[in-house]
């Protein structure tokens, strides 16, 4: 009796669908705790701090929060993110005092305003890569006054607040902790009073001000832009944490606080799902250029995403798919009717039968086929039937599909694609696990 070692993988419940626009700004709020305090994280304000947004990110999609309340906005700056650009229409954390209405981001501004003023946010977080290092004296020229990496900001000493009005001490707090957590000495956190009431005229235009001006307790986290992505993250997330403590707010999280667990929970569990997850595309280590993609003009808004970075957007040729900065893939579509009438296919992975759902991933250890079902015909994408037959009903292995026909780039994830005369059906991936052939040219 063999092992029955393959597995069906659902997909992960998507975090969100895009009413409006790809490139809308999400609200997520996590934890069910009304009598709790709330805090606001916001990443992304500016598009090219990338260790801001992901860390936002990651606590949409890697922390459970157990008591109070966590709302986060991980993509406030959409458009400028995709482009890794600091603003697309100029920096939009100097457009919170007065703002034109022709200007292009006023609608996302006026609504983070709004969230920021609702009565159930009790503390605001607002995250930012900042070059070199913070230091209240002039150590060298990296370290010294006038850079703004690894400090925790306030505007002002204290605000009226029940609850959190001490804003210096919260921050040295902050501060304390990333400090007892540091990687390497010299990435000391600081804290950063700008006072901003006193005079700082630019200050005035960002949005922790303006949240402090409608009486909500506001910081500013800064990461050096001197690390890469997961070590900004971790620092981001260090000193989050200990707001979240210091609020009364318990979380548990799937990953271990350091660097490669980051950036290896960051790239898990990316995937793409169009028209209600009847097509799924897993763009872990994905192909820049997919072709052939099954797409319906009408729906191609309609998508889920896995994680809040993820986006897809148009393109002169077809569709761009985003994860924060990164331009994941390019997808160029082949447009079809949509075909509604099948939920399921009959596959033998391995040996054994099995339904399995439109959408979703089968994993084969070394071999499988699909039954035949009547009235539709199926395409196993880079297979060529034996004398050009039909594709169903035949045992297929790793060494009978074409690498360069797969979805991702070491070859063994592959498409299965259902179509009802010229209507399409529906995909379902085949993803081998066994590595033991030649990865994909
Ligand atoms: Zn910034």
């Amino acid at each position: 009796m063999r092992l029955l070692l393959s597995l069906i993988l659902v997909i992960a419940t998507a975090v969100s669908a895009f009413a409006q626009s790809p490139l809308d700004f999400s609200l997520h709020k996590l934890g069910n705790d009304p009598a709790g305090p709330t805090i606001l994280v916001i990443g992304g304000i500016q598009g090219d701090e990338p260790g801001g947004f992901s860390a936002a990110g990651m606590l949409v999609s890697h922390y459970n929060i157990t008591k109070g309340n966590v709302w986060v906005v991980p993509n406030l700056n959409f458009l400028s993110i995709i482009k890794s650009s600091r603003g697309s229409y100029g920096d939009m954390n100097r457009k919170f005092a007065a703002l034109d209405k022709n200007d292009p981001d006023y609608q996302s501004v006026q609504r983070i305003k709004e969230i920021i003023r609702n009565d159930q946010i009790d503390l605001v977080l607002n995250l930012h890569d900042g070059s070199g290092f913070y230091n209240p004296k002039y150590i060298d020229r990296l370290h010294n006054p006038r850079y703004w990496g690894q400090c925790v900001i306030i505007d002002q000493k204290n605000i009226e607040h029940p609850l959190f009005g001490n804003l210096d001490h919260m921050a040295k707090i902050a501060v304390e902790k990333a400090n007892s957590e540091l990687l390497k000495p010299s990435d000391k956190f600081h804290l950063k009073n700008t006072r901003t009431r006193e005079g700082d005229h630019e200050m005035e235009k960002s949005l922790t001000y303006y949240a402090i001006k409608h009486g909500k307790p506001a910081f500013g986290i800064e990461a050096s832009k001197s690390f890469l992505t997961p070590t900004r993250t971790y620092y981001h997330l260090s000193v989050l944490e200990s707001f979240l403590k210091q609020a009364g707010i318990t979380f548990s999280r799937d990953f271990t606080l350091n660097p490669p667990a980051i950036k290896q929970a960051m790239f898990s569990q990316v995937k793409l799902a169009l028209y209600g997850g009847k097509l799924q595309l897993e763009l872990e280590n994905v192909r820049k250029y997919l072709n052939y993609i099954p797409m319906n003009k009408n729906l191609a808004n309609k998508f889920e995403v896995s994680k809040p970075l993820l986006t897809m957007v148009d393109a002169p040729n077809g569709y761009k798919i985003y994860y924060g900065n990164r331009n994941l893939t390019n997808l160029s579509p082949q447009f079809f009717e949509f075909d509604d009438s099948l939920s399921t296919l009959r596959f033998t992975v391995d040996g054994r039968m099995q339904e399995v759902d439109m959408g979703t991933i089968v994993d084969v250890d070394s071999h499988f086929s699909v039954s035949s079902q009547d009235g539709y015909r199926f395409n196993i994408i880079g297979f060529v039937a034996p004398n050009k037959g039909s594709e169903c009903d035949v045992t297929v292995r790793k060494k009978d599909l074409v690498p360069r026909f797969s979805l991702d780039k070491s070859g063994r994830i592959y498409r299965v694609e259902a179509y009802k005369g010229d209507k399409f059906s529906g995909m379902v991936l085949v993803r081998f696990t066994n590595n033991n052939e030649v990865a994909a040219r």
